[in-house]
């Protein structure tokens, strides 16, 4: 009953002002479509202290550049340690895939740090947390996945498509333990 009264508050809150975070961002939706040719024509001026990826954030984007270049850092070692046997080497050099792609070192890599969700052309889906475009090696992340998924949590998963995983997701489950935190959809 007590629940019951709670969601009827919310409902009134939520027709005048909006009740609390989570269902702001329903009520807003995600952010309008972001482009490839958006990203191409970011300034890549920062650079990850490892691996030296190449980092364009937008100005709206509440995480400070230093947190957001480790991040990306990290969780790169963190995924290519789980992936491969060779490990976090890997991202220094050419590396081949087992069907004869070769993935450029991730210093190649370009990444555009956005605030949140947005509307995209990806093979799957028209709204994305996170895009890798092969043809340009660059990934569109936002620094919130949805719902309860934290800072950066689809990188891992665009690091999976860079590394091998299909862009339709059909062989995600051979990347699946080492991209996605569990309760991340
Ligand atoms: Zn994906």
């Amino acid at each position: 009953m007590k629940a019951l009264g709670y969601l009827v508050f919310c409902v009134l809150i939520v027709s005048g002002l909006g009740c609390d975070g989570e269902l702001e961002s329903i009520i807003e939706g995600p952010d309008s479509k972001i482009t490839l040719e958006d990203a191409l024509t970011q300034n890549y001026n920062l650079q990850t202290p490892f691996y030296g990826i190449k980092v364009a954030i937008r100005e709206d984007v509440g995480l400070d550049a230093d947190t957001i270049v480790n991040l990306l850092d990290e969780d790169a070692v963190d995924f290519l340690d789980c992936q491969f046997e060779r490990g976090a080497a890997i991202g220094f050099e050419e590396f081949r895939l087992d069907d004869g792609t070769l993935v450029p070192p991730l210093s190649e890599l370009r990444v555009f740090v956005v605030p949140r969700n947005f509307e995209c052309d990806a093979v799957d889906r028209d709204v994305c947390s996170g895009i890798f475009y092969p043809s340009s090696d660059l990934i569109i992340i936002a620094e919130r996945g949805i719902g309860s998924c934290g800072d950066l949590s689809f990188w891992k998963h665009e690091l999976g498509h860079r590394y091998g995983m299909a862009l339709d997701h059909s062989n995600q489950e051979e990347f699946e333990p080492c991209i996605d935190p569990p309760d991340c959809f």
